[in-house]
C-alpha cells in the first residue's frame, strides 16, 4: 500500500470509534467530561491499531519501509499513553459511586463502582511498564526473543482490560453498536497476533529450508546459504530481508531478522552475511550444514526493481552492504542498464567482504583506522566525501540506497536532502529500531 492510502486508513481505523461515539450520541456533558471520554476512545483505538503496526504485515511494511512502520508503532504508542494518561484525570468532579436512580443507563454520569473502574486502572498501570520496558528493552538482561514474548502478551491482556473497561464504565462503550464495534476491533487485534504466531508458522512449516554451508567472511562475518527443501524457493526482490529461523520449531519465537544478500536471478538458494553480535549470531559459526529452517518473508521496501532513476548510488557501513550486495548482484545478472556507484565503509581493512567481487565494480572502500599502506579514501563516510564522488547532477538524478550505522545514514540523509536529491530517492533500511 502507498503511504497516502496507508495514512488515510490509519485515521479512518482510529477515529472510528470516535466517530461512531458521536453518532450514537447522548444528552449533552461538560465539555472536559466528552474531551476525557474522546480521548480513552481515541487511545484505545489506536493501542488496537498498534497490533497491526507491528511490522509482521507486508502490505503495510512493504509500502512505507520497516523502519518508517516501526517508528510509527513507537510514536503512536506513546501518543496513546499521553491520551490514557489524561484521559481519567480530565472527568473531574463525577458523582460518587453506588445506584444513581436518576441515571439508570449512565446516560449522564460515570461510574465510580470500582468492580467496573478496576479494568481501566489496571491498563492504567500496566500500559505505561510496557512502554517504558520496550524503550528499555536493550538495557535489561533479557533475550529478544523473551521481550518480544513479553510485549505481546502484556499488550493482549491490556487490549482486554481495556475492553472490559470501555464497555462496563464507558458511556459510550456500553451502547449496544459500540459494544459490538469494540468486540469486532478487539478480535481483529488479537486475530494478528494469532495470524503472526500460528498461521504464519503453519505456512512456514510446509515451506522448509536447510542450511547448506556456513562461511567465515571476515573476523566477525559470516556467510550463510540457504536451499529450499522441496519447494520453489522465495520470491523476492533484491534489497529485501527475512525472519530467519534457524534450528528450532517453526512455531518458534527465537528468529532474527536478516537482508538477503544474494540476487533473486541467482538462484533458489538464499545467502546472508551475518554480523556477531549477540546470542545467535555469535553461535553461527557452530551451526551444523543440514539444520533445517524457516523464513517469512520477504519484507522491506529498499528496493530498486522498477525506477526509473539512470543511477544507483549504493552507500555501506559494516554489514550493511548485505543488501546492497543483494542489489548490485541482481543489476549484474540482469545486465541492468542503470549505472551503479558503491561506498562501503568499514573500520579496518579485514572487515571488508567480498573485496575481490566489489573490486570489479565502480567501489569506493572508506577506511576508518587504514593501515599505513592504505591509499584510498580514509575517514568516515561524510559530506565532502559524498561530495567528491557525486557531481550534482547525479545528486539530482541518482536513487541512494543507504545502510549500515545509524550515524552514517542520519549524515548522509542530511546531506543528500541538502544537495537537492528528492527524499523519494533517499532509500534507507536501518538495522536496529531504537
Ligand atoms: C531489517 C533488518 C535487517 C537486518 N539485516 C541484517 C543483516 O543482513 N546482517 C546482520 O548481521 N544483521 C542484520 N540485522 C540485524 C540483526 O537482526 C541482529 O543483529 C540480530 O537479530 C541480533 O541477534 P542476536 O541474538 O545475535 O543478538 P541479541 O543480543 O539478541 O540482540 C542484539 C540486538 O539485535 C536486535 N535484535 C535481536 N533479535 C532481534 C529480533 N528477533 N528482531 C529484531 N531485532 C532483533 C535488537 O536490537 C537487539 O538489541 C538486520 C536487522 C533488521 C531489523
Amino acid at each position: 500500500m502507498k503511504p497516502v492510502l496507508l495514512i488515510t486508513v490509519y485515521l479512518g481505523a482510529v477515529t472510528l470509534p470516535l466517530v461512531a461515539s458521536w453518532i450514537v450520541g447522548g444528552p449533552p456533558r461538560p465539555f472536559h467530561q466528552e474531551l476525557a471520554s474522546g480521548l480513552g476512545i481515541l487511545a484505545f483505538s489506536m493501542i488496537l491499531a498498534e497490533f497491526i503496526l507491528s511490522g509482521r504485515f507486508k502490505s503495510i511494511s512493504n509500502g512505507i519501509g520497516m523502519d518508517v512502520t516501526m517508528r510509527f508503532h513507537q510514536v503512536m504508542a506513546r501518543t496513546a499513553l499521553g491520551f490514557a494518561l489524561v484521559h481519567p484525570f480530565l472527568f473531574g468532579g463525577s458523582p460518587a459511586g453506588g445506584d444513581r436512580p436518576w441515571d439508570p443507563t449512565r446516560q449522564l454520569t460515570l461510574t465510580t463502582d470500582f468492580s467496573d473502574l478496576a479494568s481501566g486502572i489496571a491498563a492504567f498501570l500496566l500500559l505505561p511498564c510496557l512502554i517504558l520496558l520496550a524503550i528499555g528493552r536493550t538495557r535489561l538482561n533479557q533475550t529478544h526473543e523473551t521481550w518480544r514474548l513479553i510485549h505481546g502478551l502484556g499488550a493482549l491482556v491490556i487490549a482486554a482490560l481495556l475492553l472490559h473497561h470501555t464497555v462496563y464504565a464507558g458511556r459510550y462503550g456500553s451502547q449496544p453498536v459500540m459494544t459490538g464495534l469494540w468486540v469486532a476491533m478487539t478480535a481483529v487485534a488479537a486475530g494478528s497476533l494469532l495470524y503472526v504466531y500460528l498461521i504464519v508458522p503453519l505456512r512456514q512449516r510446509s515451506r522448509p529450508w536447510r542450511l547448506a554451508s556456513v562461511t567465515r567472511l571476515t573476523p566477525k562475518q559470516w556467510e550463510m546459504t540457504l536451499t529450499p527443501d522441496g519447494h520453489p524457493g522465495l520470491d523476492f526482490k533484491a534489497g529485501q530481508f527475512v525472519w530467519l529461523n534457524l534450528g528450532h520449531s517453526a512455531f518458534s519465537m527465537r528468529e532474527n531478522p536478516f537482508s538477503i544478500c544474494s540476487a533473486p536471478a541467482a538462484g533458489p538458494s538464499v545467502s546472508f552475511m551475518i554480523k556477531e553480535l549477540g546470542d545467535f549470531t555469535r553461535t553461527i559459526g557452530q551451526i551444523e550444514p543440514g539444520t533445517p529452517a524457516y523464513l517469512d518473508g520477504p519484507y522491506g521496501s529498499l528496493t530498486v526493481q522498477g525506477r526509473p532513476e539512470p543511477g544507483v548510488a549504493l552507500i555501506a557501513g559494516g554489514v550493511g552492504i548485505a543488501p546492497l550486495l543483494s542489489i548490485l548482484r541482481q543489476m549484474r545478472l540482469t545486465d541492468d542498464p542503470r549505472k551503479a556507484r558503491v561506498i562501503y565503509g568499514n573500520r579496518a581493512l579485514d572487515q571488508i567482504a567480498h573485496r575481490e567481487e566489489l573490486d570489479g565494480q565502480d567501489v569506493t572502500y572508506v577506511l576508518s583506522e587504514p593501515p599505513d599502506d592504505w591509499a584510498a579514501e580514509t575517514g568516515l563516510i561524510d559530506a565532502p566525501l559524498l561530495d567528491r564522488l557525486f557531481t550534482p547532477e547525479e545528486f539530482n538524478t541518482w536513487v541512494f540506497v543507504i545502510c549500515g550505522p545509524p550515524a552514517m545514514m542520519d549524515g548522509v540523509e542530511d546531506h543528500l536532502l541538502k544537495r537537492g536529491t528528492p527524499s523519494h530517492r533517499i532509500l534507507l533500511e536501518r538495522f536496529d529500531y531504537e
